[in-house]
């Protein structure tokens, strides 16, 4: 059995959960070996679920759903029906798309997840783009329920920017940057 990129991308959340047979796994793991990009997103998806798997705590950001799930029935033919699923599933997408729309959520967290001995002190990436609301002292992943709850206007900007304006980090929607 020789898996292939799109195989191991479909298998991908069912093989870092152990649901593979042993059969596929080895052809799988023959593929990672000698593909650059498949180990990419087997890194980056291990990466993600590690951070949120660590109390099962799985928020999506407002607005992400609809959007995502629609692309991923686009692309991804049995996508696994739980939350957990949804979210390997999402992060392999993500990856493997190339496309980092996924705010909080792509690239930036990927790059700080990499280097993140990198940056004292707060971990949020000063170039990552946030929200804050002007009535509130927190700022946000962009669509961030919390930052809904606010009446005051919604301004987005760069993280190095809203903590020079004197926010703090939201613990929920920054929480993977915080627990360093
Ligand atoms: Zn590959
Ligand atoms: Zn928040």
């Amino acid at each position: 059995m020789v898996a292939n990129c799109e195989q191991v991308w479909q298998e991908i959340s069912n093989y870092i959960e152990g649901e593979v047979s042993p059969e596929l796994r080895a052809a799988m793991e023959a593929h990672i070996r000698d593909c650059q990009r498949c180990t990419a997103v087997l890194d980056g998806t291990r990466n993600i679920v590690h951070v949120y798997a660590d109390d099962r705590l799985i928020e999506l950001p407002a607005g992400f759903s609809a959007r995502w799930q629609r692309k991923l029935a686009e692309s991804m033919p049995s996508p696994r029906g739980t939350a957990f699923g949804w979210l390997i599933a999402v992060a392999a997408l993500a990856l493997v798309s190339g496309s980092f729309a996924l705010t909080g959520f792509g690239s930036p967290a990927l790059t700080a997840l990499r280097s993140h001995h990198a940056e004292p002190g707060i971990g949020v990436p000063p170039e990552m783009m946030v929200e804050i609301a002007t009535d509130g002292k927190t700022f946000h992943v962009p669509g961030c329920k919390y930052l809904h709850k606010h009446e005051g206007e919604v301004r987005l900007l760069a993280a190095s920017e809203a903590i020079r304006e004197g926010y703090v980090p939201c613990v929920r929607c920054l929480r993977q940057y915080l627990n360093r």
